[in-house]
């Protein structure tokens, strides 16, 4: 083959992954938007960003941490910790709600700033001390690789995680990854307290030629269905705030709603959404 020819064929080639690049960048990028620390509710915080989840829950005796986002987006975390006047050095914990680059990707370097240890499910573990996803993971193939993480302890369903006088309950909610995790706690504001929970994504999103059907995700996917419907869920927050409406809830309360984010039954929601994107997904599988 001639050089220019073989040229012409490596152009045709690189401009597909150059767009596909392109395009994730520019997702990266808009996920990385900046967003205001904000006070939840209680002693639990946004520390994320617009598009990104980072959640702190606080005791006078050390920090939780859920979520570090994506690499690029650990200044913005570390700088919103101080901007609500704690220390980065007092998060004791880190968790995670699955182990993608855009939720797991900062956490390394989290637990460099922190020193604190970690927790997961074994199918996260297992993700965290390789660096990667497994062949297990819908994404299989397509996914960035994701800093390692030290001292992560394997969580089990129901456990209790404790920091001074915090105690957060692990969920395995698998489905959009092997080991995807949802994690609930109270914080109180005087008498009043409610129950929080930050429920993991349950989208069925996959690399091409990737099937559902008759696969294990699927009974993954109703596993994690069944326990978040029956979780006491006052205040849903999701690693992707847009899928439990967190902006919209926060303009709400700026404008006047003091319990905009205090939604009965937003669990339930959230479940019944996520059935029928799984419904669809097998469906379009299938051909109907
Ligand atoms: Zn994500």
């Amino acid at each position: 083959m001639n050089s220019a020819r073989s040229l012409a064929i490596v152009a045709i080639l690189a401009v597909p992954v150059l767009a596909q690049n392109q395009n994730q960048n520019q997702q990266r990028a808009e996920w990385n938007q900046p967003q205001k620390p904000f006070k939840v509710f209680g002693n639990t915080y946004w520390v994320g960003t617009r598009g990104l989840g980072a959640v702190l829950i606080t005791s006078d005796r050390g920090h939780v941490l859920i979520d570090g986002a994506l690499p690029e987006s650990v200044p913005q975390i570390r700088d919103h910790v101080r901007e609500l006047g704690f220390k980065l050095e007092d998060v004791r914990l880190l968790l995670n709600s699955h182990v993608h680059y855009d939720h797991a990707g900062g956490l390394g370097e989290l637990q460099r700033l922190t020193g604190a240890r970690a927790a997961g499910s074994a199918a996260a573990a297992k993700v965290f001390a390789a660096g990667e996803s497994g062949a297990d993971d819908p994404q299989y193939g397509i996914l960035p690789p994701i800093e390692r993480l030290k001292n992560v302890e394997v969580v089990r369903e129901g456990q209790f995680l404790k920091v001074g006088s915090l105690i957060v309950m692990a969920h395995m909610t698998p489905g959009h990854t092997p080991g995807g995790t949802s994690w609930s706690w109270r914080s109180c504001e005087g008498p009043r307290c409610l129950d929080f929970v930050y429920a993991d994504s349950l989208t069925p999103v996959s690399a091409d030629g990737y099937k559902y059907t008759g696969g294990p995700m699927v009974p993954a996917f109703e596993q994690a269905f069944a326990t978040l419907e029956k979780i006491p869920c006052d205040i849903l927050l999701t690693p992707h705030p847009g899928a439990s409406g967190m902006l919209e809830k926060l303009a709400a309360r700026d404008g006047g709603k003091p319990d905009a984010f205090v939604v009965p039954g937003a669990c339930k929601a959230y479940v019944a959404s996520a059935r029928k994107n799984l419904a669809a997904r097998l469906a379009t599988e299938s051909g109907r």
